[in-house]
């Protein structure tokens, strides 16, 4: 089981069709490679999980990279996982609006982080922000994410 973590800039900013247009092929795609995961979209920014066999994981990440809907992809985790944390959802979706206000706090922190590794900053140089990121997906563990 593997886990991969990214953030990326969105071309423009998207509206409720264009992100619903994008969940359909993505959930679709993620049922036929067994890769399951979550989505949140805030403001021009994406911040995806995809969890699966390694090597669908990165496939899927590899097309995910060349999608010209979106730019500046930034990998936050990209390990083996013990288990899948979203195993019910082919590509659980979220708005900035439908977080907790612990998440949005947790959310803010991960954009910071970001760009803290454009700099050139790694996980393992910042374990501190690496688990950061842990407690922020585990806020989701359990909680009913609504598919958009
Ligand atoms: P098609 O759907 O036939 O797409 C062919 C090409 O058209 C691709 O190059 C695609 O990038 C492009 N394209 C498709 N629709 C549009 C559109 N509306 N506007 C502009 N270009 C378009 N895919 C997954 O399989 N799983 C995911 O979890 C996933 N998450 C994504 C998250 C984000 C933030 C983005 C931007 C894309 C995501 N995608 C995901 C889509 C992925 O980038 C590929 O587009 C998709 O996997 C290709 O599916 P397909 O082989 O069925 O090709």
């Amino acid at each position: 089981m593997h886990r991969l973590v990214y953030i990326s800039t969105a071309k423009w900013l998207f509206d409720a069709r264009e992100l619903e247009d994008l969940l359909i092929n993505a959930k679709r795609n993620n049922l036929r490679d067994n890769v399951t995961g979550m989505l949140i979209y805030h403001d021009g920014c994406f911040f995806q999980v995809l969890e699966g066999p390694e090597k669908a994981v990165r496939d899927c990440f590899q097309r995910i990279s060349k999608d010209l809907r979106h730019s500046g992809t930034i990998v936050l985790l990209d390990e083996p996982a013990a288990s899948r944390q979203f195993g019910g959802w082919q590509m659980a979706c979220r708005t900035f609006s439908g977080l907790t206000s612990l998440q949005k706090r947790q959310f803010i922190d991960l954009n910071m982080l970001a760009d803290a590794v454009s700099k050139g900053l790694t996980m393992q140089d910042a374990p501190k922000t690496k688990a950061v990121l842990l407690a922020f997906l585990s806020a989701f563990r359990d909680l009913d994410v609504q598919a958009a």
